[in-house]
């Protein structure tokens, strides 16, 4: 089914967009300029995330602005300015002077969403130390092989988080020199206390000379279609979060920003502390997990203007019902984006119903360490596309061979798909915050470039205007009776109908047609899974998509499985369902 674009104006009473015309913007745009919009450190020292994010603000007239107001899970809340979090960070990396943690050693954080978090991640970054921020909810192995991998020397967490799931590992890593706690209750032994540790040093760092190619963080990708990988970034990829939070954020100075993005997904640093931060802006930390009634209050308490969330919360929040939203003052919401997940159409125009805006998807990866393609607040959206590249961004789709490898000319380039054509979203490299490798896996690394482009993975179709459409992961895409059939064609129409509140798609063996297409599919609250139901959602799937597309098998699931960063497992569906091992389960987001 075809959706109807949604036109863009700006009305007068409204902010202007930092970016009035996507063309004009595209074409003038360089990196080098995007770097000027930065300061740098102070006499020409290089580049440095935190500098940019924290103490230029604090030395300016934005002292005193609000950085962050984060709420406790009982809703309590604390503000800090920007001079407040300068001086916490710069304990915090004098601290790692005083333990002798060295530049370059990684210091690992495994917190919930509080502003300790912040201030461990910040200071660590001015320490010129490497950040690698883990999910809370990890249980002890998958915390235990990221330690292992990432090399960790500093483990900063709570003491109840420590008893429970870092104790029992400690003498399997020796390389793990201090733990840090911070939190409710005493430090257990072997531990030291944060807070005590972090008063008795002084409140003022000179930020060392730091490359732009000097690590900074590694992060873990999410592990939806296998083991996650250690994604390597450098301080330079600061360039890209300022410029991407400018383009496709639309962020301005006076703006509060929540982006409800757990710092263990790269969407949290690079937009729940980065990209914002660079900004001036006050961001909003909510410790607390995905509850409906408590989102809205949120967004109507903080006067929220700008969000970025994910499409599952987006899912349930629809799920929850119009009129919840509408209970609510969300007035002061100006833009809405989402990531990490296909956006089925439907979502985006409930946005527009329940909010008064449409959500603004875009696509990027912990590879790409930033936004690459986006709906922008000044650019018509096509619901269910993905928007188009940003600004400094070539993005195409490259034609596959059989094998599913990029189609390779005789003069060593790779082949672009042609307008519609499906293809692997390809990204030519050179961009700031492009990752430099993969953790102890440069083979994988290196796996990821062909014909002079990145590839990402995932399949798309660019149309004539060059707006991106997704068509699946590569892993994910079903082979029927010769076609091609990505899920997110299929879950997205199974979420047009009125009972549906999410749906995941595999392939699943057929002697005859090869796969064929099975849906797992959660019902609204209140919806009875019954086999006439079943039935209907087959007839009015294979209404919009044709039968050979349309699932021919549906099963009720209330549970899909997710990973903690909301996406949806489909190759653990598949296992399941053939009854295969479920391979790595690290990222599983247990029910809360
Ligand atoms: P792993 O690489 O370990 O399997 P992952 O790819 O899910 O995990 P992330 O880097 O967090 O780890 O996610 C990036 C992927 O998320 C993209 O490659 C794409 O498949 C999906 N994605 C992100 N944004 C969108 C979007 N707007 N539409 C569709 N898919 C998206
Ligand atoms: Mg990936």
């Amino acid at each position: 089914m075809a959706w109807a674009p949604i036109r863009k104006s700006t009305p007068s009473d409204r902010l202007r967009p930092n970016m009035a015309d996507y063309a004009l913007e595209r074409a003038r745009f360089s990196w080098v300029d995007a770097r000027r919009a930065l300061d740098g450190l102070p006499g020409g020292r290089g580049l440095n995330i935190a500098h940019e994010a924290v103490d230029r603000h604090a030395a300016g007239p934005r002292a005193a602005h609000v950085v962050l107001r984060c709420l406790g899970r009982r809703n309590a809340s604390r503000e800090i300015t920007y001079g407040e979090l300068a001086e916490a960070t710069s304990r915090f990396a004098n601290l790692l002077d005083t333990l002798e943690v060295g530049v370059g050693d990684r210091v690992f954080v495994l917190m919930a969403r509080t502003a300790e978090l912040y201030v461990a991640a910040l200071g660590t970054l001015k320490h010129r130390s490497v950040l690698c921020p883990l999910f809370s909810a990890f249980g002890p192995e998958p915390i235990r092989q990221r330690l292992e991998l990432g090399s960790a020397r500093v483990l900063v967490t709570t003491p109840t988080l420590y008893r429970r799931k870092v104790a029992g590992l400690r003498d399997g890593l020796p390389g793990l020199r201090h733990v840090l706690v911070a939190g409710a209750g005493a430090a257990p032994e072997g531990t030291i206390e944060l807070e005590s540790a972090l008063a008795a040093e002084p409140d003022h760092y000179e930020i060392g000379p730091t490359s732009p190619e000097d690590m900074a963080l590694v992060h873990f990708t999410s592990g939806t279609t296998g083991t996650p990988k250690g994604a390597v970034h450098v301080h330079e990829a600061v360039v890209s979060h300022h410029a991407t939070g400018r383009l496709a954020l639309d962020l301005h100075p006076e703006d509060v920003f929540w982006c409800t993005a757990d710092p263990g997904w790269v969407t949290g640093t690079s937009y729940g502390i980065i990209s914002p931060l660079t900004h001036g802006v006050t961001s909003v930390v909510d410790e607390g997990d995905f509850d409906a009634e408590r989102w809205y209050g949120v967004l109507e308490r903080e006067r929220v203007s700008v969000w970025y969330t994910a499409p599952t919360a987006l899912r349930m929040l629809m799920a929850a019902g119009t009129d919840m939203a509408r209970a609510h003052d969300l007035s002061a919401l100006r833009f809405v984006a989402s990531v990490g997940e296909p956006l089925n159409p439907e979502v985006v125009l409930w946005g527009q119903e329940a909010l008064g805006l449409p959500i603004h998807d875009n696509w990027w990866q912990t590879e790409t360490g930033g936004i690459m393609i986006a709906n922008y607040a000044s650019m018509d959206i096509r619901p269910g596309s993905m928007g188009r590249p940003l600004p400094g961004i070539d993005a195409t789709v490259l034609r596959r061979d059989e094998r599913g490898k990029p189609c390779i000319g005789a003069d060593g380039a790779a082949l672009e798909a042609q307008d519609g054509e499906e293809g692997e979203l390809a990204l030519r490299p050179g961009w700031p915050s492009m990752f430099r490798n993969y953790l102890d896996q440069e083979d994988r690394y290196g796996a990821c470039f062909a014909g002079g482009w990145y590839l990402s993975g995932d399949l798309a179709r660019r149309d004539a205007e060059g707006y991106f459409w997704f068509v699946g992961r590569g892993d994910d895409v079903i082979k029927s009776a010769g076609h091609l059939i990505g899920p997110f064609e299929v879950e997205s129409a199974l979420m047009e109908h009125p009972a549906v509140a999410e749906a995941g798609v595999i392939g699943k063996p057929d002697p005859i047609s090869g796969e064929v297409v099975k849906a797992f599919v959660t019902l609204r609250p209140g919806v009875d899974a019954t086999d006439e139901l079943r039935l209907e959602l087959i007839g009015f799937a294979r209404r919009r998509l044709g039968a050979a597309v349309a699932p021919r098998e549906i099963a009720f699931d209330q549970h899909l499985p997710h990973t903690e960063s909301g996406k949806i497992m489909r190759r653990l569906l598949k296992a399941r369902e053939l009854g295969l091992p479920e391979g790595d389960i690290s990222t599983l987001q247990e029910p809360r």
